[in-house]
């Protein structure tokens, strides 16, 4: 990196949303030249993640079929009300759980076979802009250096500050944080075929327990909690309680922690030149948490409309704004109504959830879909009907 650079497309974040970003800019315009920084020294490195992902969401950006980056092929679901009744879905192609110190190293690969230039432990610190478009500050294994660029995608995640530099409004309200704590396992026993979500106050105030098979005898096992409702403790605490009730023979080989926002996504994704995309501008689902499959359709969005506005010689946030709209018409409107459904659903306790389970359970395993289960919820538990009223409000 020589100490200014210019390219046309500076990524931010090699995460899910960057890769993709910048694999799908250089499909669109292969003249395009494409810079891609990542802080951490590795592609996929560390894993904060349950590395959960919906197999129609993955296929349309990477075949999973006999991929090094699949930990498990998932075909059940499997949930735990709070006093432990079990609810099995109906079996069926559900989707994988994955290893992401593979999966996004093959996704950089792509990136790079295209043309990207990606630069590992090298990290934005910040960025201002003149006429002449964006010039970002980045610190590199080679010092300091400014790259300049004529639009930036900023793809770096949670805890991303560059959509905040250039003038975006990330904050996030405390009640939509949640903090998640995970530990890989091994000696544990559980179906690898099968997800496990596991509701409850005493479990996971405000989020939920899950168990992701790895293969083996091990699992990602993990919580989140809101900070809110977590009675003063931390999500390793309520995790050590856990791990310890329902895996006392597990051997913890991996820890980490992260956060998951859970708020709907942000009311302004872009600027003049400068497009947000993934965690960095909230695009998680607020009822599940999953983001990883959300942050490629961002990617690949931000990439059409940004190769699309270099093509006609025009950033500006006018001409970018086509992508908000479009990401909320595809997923961005839903994600509003789930975080209303979710609000909602934060009022109900342990007992109701408990009922809805031996409702659900009243269903022909081999007809439990969610589908089902949701609307025999609605016919066996009138106070539900507010709820989704709100979720067409
Ligand atoms: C504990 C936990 C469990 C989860 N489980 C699941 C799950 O099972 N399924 C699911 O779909 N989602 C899950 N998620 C959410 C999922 O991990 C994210 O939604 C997804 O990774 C978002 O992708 P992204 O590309 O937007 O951001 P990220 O994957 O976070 O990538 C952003 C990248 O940007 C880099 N970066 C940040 N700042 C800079 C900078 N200044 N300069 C250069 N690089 C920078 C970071 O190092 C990072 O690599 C989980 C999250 C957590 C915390």
């Amino acid at each position: 990196m020589t100490p200014l650079s210019r390219c046309d497309v500076l990524v931010v974040g090699g995460g899910p949303a960057g890769l993709i970003a910048a694999r799908e800019l250089l499909a669109r315009d292969r003249a395009l030249s494409v810079v891609l920084l990542e802080r951490d020294r590795a592609i996929g490195a560390p894993v904060r993640c349950g590395e959960g992902g919906g197999s129609d969401g993955l296929s349309e950006f990477i075949d999973p079929a006999g991929a090094s980056w699949v930990s498990r092929r998932i075909t059940k679901v499997i949930f735990w009300a709070p006093n432990g009744t079990e609810v099995r879905v109906a079996e069926g192609d559900v989707g994988y759980v994955l290893d992401r110190t593979r999966f996004e190293p093959a996704l950089a690969a792509e990136a790079g076979r295209a043309g990207a230039e990606i630069l590992v432990g090298t990290e934005a610190t910040g960025l201002r802009r003149d006429d002449n478009g964006w010039l970002v500050a980045v610190r590199g294994p080679s010092g300091e250096a400014s790259i300049r660029a004529r639009l930036v995608v900023a793809a770096d995640g949670v805890d991303g500050m560059v959509a905040r530099w250039a003038g975006l409004d990330t904050r996030v309200p405390s009640r939509d944080m949640e903090s998640c704590a995970q530990y890989l396992m091994s000696n544990v026993a559980v179906d690898q075929d099968a997800i496990y979500l596991h509701f409850g106050d005493g479990v996971a105030p405000g989020g939920y327990a899950w168990v992701f098979p790895k293969g083996g005898d091990s699992a990602n096992i993990g919580l989140g909690v809101v900070a809110l409702r977590a009675r003063g403790r931390t999500a390793r605490q309520w995790l050590d309680d856990y791990a310890q009730s329902y895996f006392p023979t597990g051997v913890k080989v991996g820890y980490t922690v992260g956060g998951v926002i859970v708020h709907p996504t942000i009311k302004r994704t872009v600027t003049d030149g400068l497009i947000t995309c993934g965690d960095a501008a909230h695009m998680i689902n607020p009822l599940s948490g999953g983001g990883i499959v959300n942050a490629m359709k961002a990617g690949r969005l931000a990439a059409e409309v940004g190769a699309s506005a270099l093509a006609a010689r025009d950033t500006s946030a006018a001409r970018l704004q086509r992508y908000h709209d479009e990401w909320m018409e595809m997923l961005g409107d839903d994600h509003v109504r789930f975080h209303r459904l979710k609000d909602a659903l934060s009022k109900f306790d342990d007992a109701f959830f408990d009922n809805l389970a031996k409702t659900a359970n009243g269903i022909a395993q081999e007809k439990r879909t969610l589908r089902r289960i949701f609307g025999s919820a609605l016919m066996h538990h009138p106070t539900l009907l507010p709820v989704v009223a709100k979720y067409f409000v």
